[in-house]
């Protein structure tokens, strides 16, 4: 379709005023598109070669709304750091309303139009850095396959936004199958609109759960709540393998459809420490690395709470049951990929957790050592994995690779086909933080070339792009933990 075709319906803002409030953005003055994402605007199913329109600087910002548009704040609470905040909502972004295609509906949400009712003391603005941050995790998430909110768009302006320091502001259009989130449940449930919550169940029902149309409204509810812990399951799972820390979540950055929700001071991690906090406000670590799927249980016990106006205690508590089960499951066969073995043995985990111990005692660039492990046949010395530890591990490493050894023996597979395919599991290029805050500096100069180059090798990871070997590299000691804050 051409972009003069796009035309938004508005199934989420149509529920009514318990769901929010229409308003109109606030565009930038001098408006600059800084990127258009391709692999977005095949998903809307718009022509390639409308990434030139003119007309995306504008749209991007507000300046010009699509067909049909009618800009809403959607309203929700959510569990801060485990306190319950009753003053949250769209503070900074409109729901600019939805597009259909292929049998798919994608929610455009534009992210840093100005004040709303729900703004509080905030300025309705974001900044260029974190729209890059967010934009870009949202591809390498994606290119890892793990689900994802994306971006459609980075428009920039010269409009200085004041946070530690005065900073450029930008947009984001960010597209999702669904913005609800936890905390829309629990909005609802505590200012006791049990008959909106009622409407929101069933249209998260209609279409994600396309079977349970004729249920009860309890037995959507728990339907619903099943799909989610499922969905959430396989999130942090996906996570944990890959080694990405959000940083912030909270049950308002939890989405109901289990995507990647909201990026505020994330990281994926370079040396593998399990223990690492990426957001420095976090004090207790209380979203510490290895806290991500206890953190995400507490928050799938506070939206189970949440529909105890329709569910029973004991179905709530059967649907959390499964949390655990799920994630072990879903991270062993993510686990198993890496390895690259493609039967299951009971001996598996143990042969995992060994080796996540010598990478943590090692020092190991988490996503290097797997890379080098997908080119391993068995050689010794076995150069390429000892080069990824410190020396001190190198008989530990040699123990571990006499157990995997044995292991692969049980496989029969055969090398190529297992380098093969650990190859197009364990990536080469990565969000790496030093490499964000190189292109965000960068951009922040108006050259945005580098912004570009890291979103496409974000986007097929798995590949070569043998040109682009610098973007592969562990970072120097100077670019390992980069304090991130939640400034925004
Ligand atoms: P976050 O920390 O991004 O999850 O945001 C928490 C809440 O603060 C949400 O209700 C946001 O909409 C709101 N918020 C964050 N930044 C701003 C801002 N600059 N202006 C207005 N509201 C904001
Ligand atoms: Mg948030
Ligand atoms: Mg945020």
């Amino acid at each position: 379709m051409k972009l003069s075709e796009v035309t938004l319906s508005h199934r989420y803002a149509d529920m009514g005023d318990a769901f929010g409030r229409r308003i109109n953005p606030t565009p930038f003055k001098h408006p600059q598109l800084i990127d258009i994402n391709p692999a977005v605007l095949q998903l809307l199913g718009i022509n390639a070669a409308e990434a030139s329109n003119p007309d995306w600087a504008q749209l991007g910002c507000g300046a010009k709304l699509f067909h049909g548009s009618r800009p809403f704040a959607m309203k929700y609470t959510g569990h801060q750091f485990g306190v319950y905040n009753p003053d949250l909502g769209d503070g900074r972004a409109l729901l600019l309303g939805e597009v259909e295609h292929q049998g798919k509906s994608w929610e455009l949400h534009l992210k840093g139009a100005g004040q709303t009712p729900y703004s509080r003391f905030g300025d309705g603005r974001a900044v260029l850095r974190s729209t890059i941050r967010e934009y870009l995790a949202g591809e390498a998430l994606s290119g890892l396959g793990i689900r994802s909110t994306r971006a459609l768009s980075i428009v920039g302006s010269d409009e200085p936004v004041t946070r530690e320091q005065i900073e450029k502001g930008a947009m984001l259009i960010r597209v999702a199958e669904s913005h609800v989130r936890f905390g829309h449940f629990e909005y609802l449930f505590y200012t006791k609109q049990l008959q909106a919550q009622q409407q929101l169940i069933g249209e998260i029902c209609r279409r994600f759960l396309p079977d349970s149309q004729e249920l009860s409204i309890g037995e959507q509810a728990e339907a619903m709540l099943r799909f989610t812990t499922r969905r959430s399951a396989e999130l942090v799972a996906g996570w944990q393998a890959v080694g990405f820390a959000h940083g912030v979540l909270n049950t308002d950055n939890m989405s109901i459809i289990g995507d990647t929700f909201d990026y505020g001071p994330y990281a994926f991690l370079d040396d593998y420490d399990p223990t690492f906090i990426c957001n420095h406000s976090d004090h207790t670590g209380r979203y510490a690395f290895e806290q991500q799927p206890g953190v995400v249980l507490w928050n799938l016990n506070a939206l189970a709470h949440s529909l105890s106006g329709f569910v029973s205690v004991e179905a709530l508590r059967d649907c959390l049951e499964q949390f655990q089960p799920q994630v072990t499951d879903a991270f062993a066969a993510r686990m198993r990929a890496k390895l690259g073995l493609t039967t299951e043995e009971e001996g598996d985990q143990a042969l995992c957790a060994d080796l996540l111990q010598l990478l943590q005692q090692g020092e190991a660039d988490y996503t290097l050592f797997f890379r080098a492990l997908s080119r391993y046949r068995g050689e010794r010395p076995a150069q390429g994995l000892q080069e990824c530890l410190a020396e001190a591990q190198h008989s530990a490493l040699e123990q571990w690779l006499g157990h995997y050894d044995r292991r692969l023996a049980r496989e029969h597979s055969d090398s190529c086909a297992r380098n093969r395919a650990m190859l197009a599991t364990n990536p080469k290029y990565l969000l790496r933080n030093y490499l964000a805050q190189k292109v965000i500096e960068t951009a922040e100069t108006g050259d945005y070339q580098p912004l570009h180059t890291l979103r496409q090798l974000l986007q097929s990871p798995f590949d070569e792009h043998s040109q682009h070997e610098v973007w592969a590299s562990a970072p120097p000691e100077s670019g390992k933990r980069i304090p991130l804050s939640c400034s925004s």
